[in-house]
């Protein structure tokens, strides 16, 4: 089991070192080599993703990646921002299922701005389609009108084929979980989301065990905040999904606590935390590594079915927010904050 590691910028080695620490104390036979991504790529290799980081990725079974992004770097041509590099890893690699959980742990309850009953117990998964919509349909640009007023267009396209095996990786996560699989489009005013809609409709001919739902997209930005634990797995596309998911985490109020996965369709994938490279944090040592340790669990799910080092990396992260270890960006009234690496510390023992 090879780990291409890519801690990247700001906080993104801070909170990589702790993972990795963690994956160590597990006694599994990994082997993992490191590499330079996002702006740490442009400074060592001059390229956000340098050639050799992602012959690295290839070669590995999976990726473990901390972040990118680094606003010094932000008058750099586009195509060499950090941010690039998560980009040409999802199109160079075909990552097109993200898995977004979001898990509100019992002793955060009162991290969200939502009321603990409505989110108390919270447990969703949502999938979001990574590789085609809207952020990648052709034509698109920005044109001068005969009246001489500007004109911008993107174009929403989806083939049969890329709904398809979206809608199966809903499916099949919802079959190891509750059996309920809800659908999100705009199929009341998009062509593309009807089309959407009909496939879901013949995918889930296919999962008979497996209860389909549908929801418009409005509808379900709205059913989040008001019932969100009407919902198990919910499979939508690129840009719903951008949107959804982020609201999604924002009901934990944690955005130091969530992993995300990106997978292909041979189960490769790239894991990481959902949240940024934190540069107002970045060096401090106060950034909250859990989010990456989870990461990590999540590669050890999905890509090395390596179930029970899994349930035991998130066992420990429980115990360890029972325990009452906080770092600041979860911390409550009348609690002291430990550090990055007191927090792996924590995990560490608590794994044992
Ligand atoms: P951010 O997620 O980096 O930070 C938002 C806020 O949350 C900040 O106040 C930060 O201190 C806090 N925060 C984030 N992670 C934390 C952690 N683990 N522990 C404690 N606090 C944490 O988002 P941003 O500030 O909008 O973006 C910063 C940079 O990250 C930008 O360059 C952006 O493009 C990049 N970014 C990268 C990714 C990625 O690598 N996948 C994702 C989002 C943003």
């Amino acid at each position: 089991m090879k780990i291409c590691v890519l801690p990247g910028d700001g906080i993104g080695p801070e909170i990589i070192v702790e993972a990795v620490r963690v994956l160590k104390a597990l006694g599994l036979a990994f082997e993992m080599e490191e590499a330079p991504v996002g702006g740490a790529g442009y400074r060592a290799l001059g390229h956000p993703l340098p050639e050799s980081t992602l012959a690295l990725a290839k070669a590995s079974d999976a990726i473990l990646f901390g972040a990118v992004g680094d606003f010094s770097l932000d008058s750099l041509p586009r195509e060499l921002r950090p941010e690039q590099a998560i980009l040409g890893l999802r199109k160079e690699l075909n990552l097109f299922a993200n898995f977004r959980p979001a898990l509100v742990y019992p002793e955060l309850v009162d991290a969200s701005s939502l009321k603990p009953e409505v989110i108390s117990g919270l447990d969703i998964l949502i999938i979001r389609e990574l590789t085609g919509d809207i952020y990648f349909g052709k034509p698109r640009g920005i044109r001068t009108l005969e009246s001489g007023e500007r004109e911008g267009f993107d174009t929403m396209r989806y083939s049969e084929s890329e709904i398809r095996r979206v809608l199966r990786v809903g499916f099949d996560a919802a079959r190891k979980r509750s059996k309920r699989l809800c659908s999100v489009d705009k199929a009341n005013v998009l062509d593309t989301m009807q089309l959407w809609r009909e496939v879901a409709v013949e995918v889930g001919k296919e999962y008979p065990d497996v209860e389909l739902s549908h929801q418009y997209v409005d509808n379900a930005a709205m059913q989040l905040l008001k019932n969100p634990k009407q919902f198990d797995v919910i499979v939508t596309g690129n840009m719903f999904g951008d949107i959804l998911s982020d609201e999604a985490s924002m009901l934990t109020g944690s955005i130091g606590m969530l992993p995300s996965a990106s997978l292909n369709e041979n189960n490769f994938g790239l894991y990481e935390p959902i949240h940024g490279s934190a540069p107002d944090i970045a060096g401090k040592g106060i950034a909250n590594p859990l989010a990456t340790i989870l990461s990590a669990a999540m590669m050890l799910r999905f890509s090395f079915n390596h179930i029970e080092a899994a349930d035991r990396i998130e066992a420990a992260v429980k115990r360890v927010l029972a325990q009452g270890f906080r770092t600041g960006d979860i911390i409550e009234p009348g609690m002291k904050a430990i550090g990055t690496r007191e927090m792996g510390d924590a995990v560490l023992a608590a794994l044992n």
